[in-house]
């Protein structure tokens, strides 16, 4: 097996103790990560926090640090068919919804950073007052604790980094136990962009034993998590002891609005890639349809033809429609919520169960599964499974759709199918969502912001908004002219 260790300072440190981790596709374990505890998570945020107080990265211009997140993209694409076969290994994810990305939209992202780094400026505000020059700047917090989820460790890790190191922080990542190695192989690809040592550091763990203690450190300065929304609010409250801000990226149950005026192929398509490639397992995924109720029958027996010719594949193989659960822990879970949507009366019209692996293997696949008669009170409905489960639900009119879409403690993301595009844009701006597709689902860019509303989270990832999630702002008080009067003037 693959043995890892973990980053603290620039050295590279083993634990008494390790965790396997497993490859989805063939069942078994297949690398071993250190178990950190609170003694490392020590260690890291300490070398963090030397670096970012001392040494060549505290003496930095934005400029120079700009310069090396360019050289981190230059890296990071150069290493990309690494750091892809590696994540494919260990959270199945399809080799070929990594791997553009890292070459592409990921190294956009430190491209982007790289050019904001120097132009975030601070304001002059109009005091008023003739003497005193006041002027704000944007300061780095200092030790980011960066937690991230194992459907997309790469992806996430440097949605993360790239903006707060543009903005001068260092940072301490903890990626998800059940998929850590990408995270590990990047910090270590990101070496040869001559980063200072302490400036990026990977500990890995368990949740409760390494990320309790890393969101609860003294010298962690911001908490920038994506997870669950069950962890989010665990993380959020142990950041609070510290008064610790956080940004949370969580989870979601978007809706997939389908009107009667959209030609039927294009929803289906629409629709069923909004969810199942990725096997469900995106923070996004569309996981209800809802649907006008005059195409309702026309779209299920279409949605239904279309999901029947998924077929699972190893994740390596350009021709699989979809791959494995990333863990099993996670497979029983998809299993347990299709099983509770039998027993609440949903009815299953695709899928509803394990699929055969494609090699006869041991691997965890979950076939693609479509409920119709679905009701908004039931689970199947209003909970995140994270997996190839779609409720479909019916609605008759835009203020039916509004409703039920907004009706979620979830607000990430909604998409709206429709030939009518005023009608896309009005929805958009009633549906309660941070993110909302019309006629188009997924995309994203470094550009454009993301994030959630009510559980899906605070905060923004991308764009300037993500940047800004990593500098507080001081205020400077200078008197240019006058000179303290007494405080107690004789009456
Ligand atoms: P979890 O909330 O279970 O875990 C997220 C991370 O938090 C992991 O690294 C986990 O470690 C760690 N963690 C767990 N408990 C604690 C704790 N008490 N203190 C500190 N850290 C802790 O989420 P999953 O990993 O299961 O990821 C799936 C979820 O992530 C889904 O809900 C999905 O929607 C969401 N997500 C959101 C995205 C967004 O941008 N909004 C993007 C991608 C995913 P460990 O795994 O070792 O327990």
């Amino acid at each position: 097996m693959q043995a890892y260790q973990y980053l603290a300072g620039g050295e590279w440190l083993d634990t008494d103790e390790h965790l396997e981790s497993d490859d989805p596709y063939l069942g078994a374990p297949w690398a071993l990560i250190p178990r950190c505890g609170a003694a490392e998570v020590d260690r890291a945020v300490r070398a963090a926090h030397l670096a970012f107080t001392e040494g060549p990265w505290s003496r930095l211009t934005a400029t120079g640090r700009g310069r090396l997140l360019r050289r981190m993209g230059e890296v990071l694409a150069a290493n990309a068919e690494r750091l892809a076969a590696v994540e494919t290994r260990d959270n199945g994810k399809r080799t070929g919804d990594i791997l553009p990305g890292l070459t592409g939209g990921l190294r956009d992202s430190f491209d982007y950073y790289a050019g904001l780094a120097d132009k975030v400026e601070g304001t002059v505000p109009p005091t008023g007052r003739p003497t005193i020059l006041n002027y704000t700047t944007p300061v780095p917090y200092g030790v980011i604790a960066a937690i991230t989820a194992w459907n997309s460790p790469l992806l996430i890790a440097i949605q993360k980094l790239a903006p707060a190191l543009a903005a001068g922080n260092t940072v301490v990542l903890k990626p998800s136990e059940h998929a850590s190695a990408s995270t590990l192989e990047l910090a270590e690809v990101l070496a040869d962009a001559d980063l200072p040592a302490g400036v990026i550091n990977v500990v890995t763990g368990l949740g409760a034993e390494c990320g309790q203690p890393l969101v609860e450190h003294p010298l962690v300065r911001k908490v920038s998590f994506t997870g669950s929304a069950e962890g989010g609010r665990a993380v959020a409250m142990a950041a609070a002891a510290n008064l610790t801000p956080c940004t949370m990226e969580l989870g979601g149950k978007s809706p997939q609005i389908v009107f009667d005026d959209i030609d039927l192929d294009a929803a289906v398509f629409g629709v069923a890639g909004g969810i199942f490639p990725p096997s469900g397992q995106s923070c996004i995924a569309g996981s209800r349809a809802l649907v006008h109720e005059s195409i309702h029958d026309a779209f299920v027996e279409r949605l239904v033809e279309v999901v029947g010719e998924a077929r699972p594949g190893a994740p390596t193989d350009p021709g699989a429609h979809y791959a494995p659960i990333a863990n099993r822990p996670h497979y029983d879970r998809i299993l347990g919520h299709i099983a509770a949507a039998v027993a609440d009366g949903a009815r299953c019209v695709a899928g509803g169960g394990p699929a055969a692996h494609p090699d006869g293997g041991d691997g965890w696949f979950v076939e693609p599964t479509v409920f119709i008669d679905v009701t908004q009170d039931m689970a199947i409905a209003r909970e995140e499974v994270f997996g190839p489960v779609l409720a479909v639900l019916r609605f008759t009119d835009e203020d039916e759709a509004v409703a039920l879409a907004n009706d979620s403690l979830y607000g990430l993301a909604a998409g709206i199918w429709s030939a009518d595009l005023a009608r896309g844009i009005r929805l958009a701006e009633r549906i309660e969502a941070g993110t909302v597709y019309v006629n188009n689902y997924f995309d994203a860019c470094p550009q454009s912001p993301v994030g959630g509303f009510k559980a899906s989270g605070y905060g923004r990832e991308n764009g300037i908004a993500g940047f800004e999630e990593f500098v507080q702002t001081r205020s400077v008080w200078v008197d240019v002219g006058s000179r303290p009067e007494h405080p107690f003037p004789p009456a």
